[in-house]
This record gives structure tokens, sequence and C-alpha cells, in this order.
């Protein structure tokens, strides 16, 4: 994109601070020099920053935009003796200017994107410290934008990073958190739970026979039915529980706050959600099925998070062991 129209559409999407910030600069001008008008150009066109604080076209902004120079100071003390102005409708006629002065805005490639400017309709005289002067103001106006591209580009790198942050934590092909997410939650949860003197419950669940799924029909089609349970299963828990990808085709569920005999519910209902209705792909249908294994803390009651899953792994096992589409809750006897 042009510079001048990059500059222009950041001028319609000004702040209101910084648009309140130009306009006190605008007054400043006009106070400072005595001037009927100070006009802040900035873009491709004849913008000005009006009383209100927005953008307006008027005369005096189409005539600053025509004659600011990008290279330095112009000063016409009488456009009436300007040969090259006399003649300009602005001059001959309304809003009959007689004085000009103006300055680049320049970004901080030093590239001008516009100009401040003074307008007067009588004749004056404008010296060397006058000249100074409009230069600081430039120099003010050059700042203000300087800090709104600052805080812009530090915003748009704050939401790069959060989105950076997201992809990090979560799985690309099913969506759930991944690995190192669900740990890190179960982590955080377990502490939390711990604290409140609250229990926490973990399901690990695992696909039956998914290995046939992918020797029959390839791996797409194993990817594809891997989506579709993910799914089944978010469908069985609540907004504070968690669903991560623990391995392949295994998922790893935290419930915090849940009794064993809850966590068995939420397992049960996880199972039948998968089982009762056959999943179709493409031409083929799966008559799909999970085990699963339960470790509780009401059970456990000193386990670390490690031998919490490390329980509800043995669960899941004796799930298989039992022929597998069913629920296993972990018991100290049990291994
Ligand atoms: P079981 O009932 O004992 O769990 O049998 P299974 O066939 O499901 O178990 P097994 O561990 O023998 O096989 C799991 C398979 O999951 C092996 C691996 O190729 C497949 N797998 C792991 N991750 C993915 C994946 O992301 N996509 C696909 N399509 N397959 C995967
Ligand atoms: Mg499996
Ligand atoms: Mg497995």
């Amino acid at each position: 994109m042009d510079e001048s129209l990059l500059v222009a559409e950041q001028a319609r999407i000004f702040s209101d601070e910084t648009r309140r910030q130009i306009e006190r600069i605008r007054r400043i001008g006009k106070r400072l020099f005595n001037v009927p008008n100070c006009i802040i150009a900035l873009g491709d066109g004849p913008r000005n920053f009006d009383e209100s604080g927005g953008l307006a076209g008027s005369a005096e902004a189409a005539f600053c935009h025509e004659f600011a120079m990008p290279n330095g100071l112009v000063v016409v003390p009488d456009a009436h003796v300007d040969q090259s102005l006399q003649q300009h409708r602005a001059v001959a006629g309304a809003p009959h200017i007689r004085f000009y002065a103006s300055h680049p805005v320049h970004n901080s490639d030093r590239i001008a994107i516009g100009s401040i400017s003074l307008i007067d309709y009588l004749p004056r005289a404008f010296n060397e410290e006058d000249g100074r002067l409009l230069i600081d103001l430039a120099a003010l106006v050059e700042r203000e934008l300087h800090l709104r591209s600052i805080s812009a580009s530090q915003l748009d790198l704050q939401k790069k990073n959060k989105n950076l942050r997201r992809k990090s934590l979560i799985d690309p092909l099913l969506g759930t958190w991944n690995r190192g997410a669900i740990m890190r939650i179960l982590t955080i949860e377990a502490v939390r739970c711990d604290k409140m003197g609250i229990p926490l419950s973990l399901i690990v669940a695992d696909l039956d026979y998914f290995k046939k799924i992918n020797d029959t029909y390839g791996h797409p089609a194993g990817d594809a039915v891997l989506v579709k349970v993910a799914s089944r299963l978010r469908s069985c828990i609540r907004p504070q529980e968690a669903l991560g990808r623990y391995g392949g085709e295994e998922f790893l569920v935290v419930l915090p706050g849940a009794t064993s005999s809850t966590a068995r519910a939420v397992a049960e209902r996880m199972r039948l959600a998968v089982a009762l209705q056959p999943e179709a792909i493409g031409d083929a249908t799966f008559n799909l099925t999970i085990s699963a294994g339960i470790a509780s803390t009401d059970v456990f009651s000193s386990a670390t998070t490690e031998e919490l899953i490390s329980r509800a792994d043995i669960a899941l096992y004796a799930a298989k062991d039992a022929g597998r589409n069913c629920v296993v809750q972990a018991t100290p006897d049990l291994s």
C-alpha cells in the first residue's frame, strides 16, 4: 500500500486520545501564532482535524494539501504579492487566504506524511523564531503519531503472542488441549483442589481397536474418526473441566471438584456418547467404542498427579481386559 494511503487509513482509525492530542496541538498553534486557523493535515487528501476533534475537509485544508512542501518550511507572508498564489481560488476568492506558513510532518522513517500549517486572512510577518516554533509544533505531532504507532504495533504483537501461545497449547488435529497443556492443567487443578479441600478426578479414555480402522480405511480416515470422537467427548464435559490428547488415540480428562462417583458418571456419559450412535465418515460407517479408567483423590488421598495418572492407566488396562467398551474405577487393590 502506498505510504500516504496507509496514513490516510490510519487517520480514519486514530484513537480518540490521538485525535484529542492533535487537536490540543492545533489549539496551541492557533493561540501561539494568533492565527485564525492552524491546520494539521495528514494522509492523502485535504483533511483537517476540526474543532470537534473529527476530520473535516475545508478550503483551507485543501489549500494546505496543495502547497505544503515535503522538504521543509514554506512561508508566504502575503499571497497577494506571490506570483504563484495570487490567482489561486482560495486567495482571489473565499476564504481569501493572505498568509500561509507550513512545515511537513514526518513518520519515524522521515517520510513526509502530512503538514502543520498556519493560515491568516491578513498578510503578516513570520520571522526565524516563528519558523523554529512551527518546527517544534510539527515535532510534537510527529511524536504523537510515533507513540500511536508504537502502541498499535504493541497491541498487534500482544495479539500475535496470544495466538501463538494458544497454538502451542492446542492439538492441531483435534482442537483439544495437547499433552503438555493438559498435564499443566492437571498440576494446577490438583494444587487448587487440594488447597480448597475438594476432590479431583481424572479419566483416561482410549479408543477400542483403533488400529483396525487405520489398517482398513487408512490413516486419514483414522484422523477423521479421532476428530469426531474428540467432539463427542467434549460434549460430555463442563467449561471448568478439561479434555486433552494424552497420546495418539488416548484422552485425559481433568475433573476438578469431581468425586469418584461423579467421575464415573462422566466417563459413562462419554462411553455412551461414543458407542450409542455409529459415526458416518464418507461412505463408511463406524461403530466406535472407548474404554476408560478413572482415578480420584477421594480414593487416593495423598497421590501425586503422576500416581493418579498411573492408577487411571491401570484401570484402563483392566477395562480393556474386561472386554472393552466399559469404565473401570481405580482402587488400591487393582494392579
Ligand atoms: P485397543 O483396543 O487395545 O486400544 O486397540 P487399539 O488398536 O486401539 O490400540 P493400539 O495401541 O494397538 O493402536 C493405536 C493406534 O492408534 C496405533 C496408531 O497408529 C494409531 N494412532 C495414533 N495416533 C494417531 C493419529 O493421530 N491418527 C491416526 N489415524 N492414527 C493414530
Ligand atoms: Mg486404543
Ligand atoms: Mg492407545
